[in-house]
């Protein structure tokens, strides 16, 4: 057994790497050649191989995996504390990132160096490309009604009327905060409720277990996603007139990745963060390849506990809530994406509108779903908030059409960041929630 599993491993985290490498490359081929066939016969395989099975397992698991922290932790009071510093250190790596992102486009400026042709033909084919977008357009229509509705839709989804059709309509938040409540109360009925614990236990190891299986398919399902993007759009794009904007975005999130968050786990006391980063390349592989923090939360879950050193207790209340609150790419994304958009239309941000922007993008951030492009969506809240404290719409919200071209790479980039956050997070709880 013990020699099938090192196999296994060996072959997932080995082969993870390779595929990414390998997927860039295939995709950068498949695009130059115009093979479009090939890149739609890889992107529906890797969704049925890896995405689906992921996507399959992802809303129980959140379930029995809250539930079974939480009921885990015993005394309540510890589920308070643990509570507290996991939102106070979400908050903090996001209006760090997005703080990040909003200097970084400031000084680089990737909306002001270009020439007048082609910012009036991004600001063209924005126009069309949102037109041609339905999300984005209902996006803008929902973005209307302003700050107070972000807040209010976020505080809906995490209570929910109905925690079955939460479930059935794959929003999870609403079934998190379901999860917490009923495990309070079984961790508070003693000896009447620990069956009811024990077997929510055992239905997490179980899925868990199914995790495992699909784990052996992960290196392909990686190779063929990303092949699958790269072919679509190709890396011609990093040179053309959005590549300034681009380098800052990448630019940025590796800044995070590699400088702010290990030095946030180093100051905690979550341990060398560089030996925890390699031990999670599984999920990093998964979180860039589907671009979806939802999609890889089984992964993340199953390597934090399995061979990142984290609490069980930790990772399971930490990642299932960071997958969908915790996001530090989409945060510092937004923020370089709203500056871009500003700058392209000929407006400078006062220190005072930056401010906003911070804020807006740490909230626009927490209110993205962990799938794909979820980040694009809601910036339509930071646009509007913008807009609103510059006094008139100086950017019509329609521009996030120009950068929506160049996404799909940029959202495998942030949702990979958002998943290092989640582990971070985990690593670090579990000095306060041992096993
Ligand atoms: N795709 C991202 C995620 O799943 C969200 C986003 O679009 O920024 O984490």
């Amino acid at each position: 057994m013990a020699g099938t599993l090192g196999r296994k491993e060996r072959w997932v985290a080995t082969g993870s790497i390779v595929a990414l490498v390998a997927g860039l490359l295939v995709g950068e081929v498949l695009h130059r050649n115009g093979l479009d066939g090939v890149v739609s016969a890889f992107s529906v395989a890797g969704d049925l191989m890896l995405v689906r099975p992921l996507m399959m397992l992802v809303l129980p698991l959140i379930f029995t995996s809250v539930l079974a922290g939480i009921t885990s932790l015993g005394d309540p009071s510890r589920l308070g504390r643990l509570g507290l510093a996991t939102f106070a250190y979400f908050l903090a790596t996001m209006l760090v990132a997005a703080t990040l992102g909003a200097t970084l486009v400031s000084l680089a400026g990737p909306g002001l160096g270009l020439s007048p042709e082609d910012v009036s033909a991004l600001k063209q084919s924005g126009v069309e490309r949102f037109g041609a977008a339905p999300k984005l357009a209902q996006a803008a229509a929902a973005g209307g009604e302003g700050l107070a509705y972000a807040w209010l839709k976020i505080a809906r989804d995490m209570l929910p009327a109905n925690p079955f059709s939460a479930m059935s309509e794959g929003q999870p938040l609403g079934m998190i905060t379901f999860a917490l409540v009923l495990g309070v109360a079984i961790a508070l009925g003693g000896a009447a409720t620990e069956s009811a614990a024990r077997v929510f236990g055992a239905l997490n190891d179980a899925l868990l277990r199914a995790v495992g299986w699909v784990m052996w398919i992960v290196p392909v399902g990686a190779f063929l996603l990303v092949s699958a993007s790269v072919g679509r759009v190709g890396l011609a794009q990093l040179l053309g007139p959005l590549g300034m904007y681009m380098a800052v975005v990448i630019g940025g999130l590796a800044i995070h990745m590699f400088v702010i968050l290990p030095a946030f786990q180093l100051v905690l006391g979550g341990g060398n963060p560089f030996r925890f980063m390699w031990s999670m390349r599984e999920a990093l592989a998964t979180a860039f390849a589907t671009a979806s923090s939802s999609a890889t939360l089984p992964v993340t879950i199953r390597v934090c506990e399995t061979e990142g050193g984290c609490s069980q207790r930790a990772t399971r209340f930490c990642a299932p809530l960071g997958s969908t609150l915790n996001m530090d790419g989409t945060a510092l994304y937004e923020a370089v994406a709203v500056v871009f958009l500003f700058q392209l239309y000929g407006v400078q941000l006062s220190l005072g509108e930056l401010a906003v922007v911070v804020a807006t993008a740490t909230l626009a951030a927490v209110g993205a779903a962990g799938i794909p492009s979820a980040g694009l969506v809601t910036m339509v809240i930071v646009i509007t908030a913008v807009n609103a404290s510059l006094g008139s719409e100086k950017v019509p919200v329609g521009a996030m059409g120009i950068v929506i071209g160049v996404d799909r790479l940029l959202d495998m980039c942030r949702t990979t960041v958002n998943v290092w956050g989640d582990m971070g997070a985990a690593r670090v709880m579990t000095r306060l929630a041992p096993d």
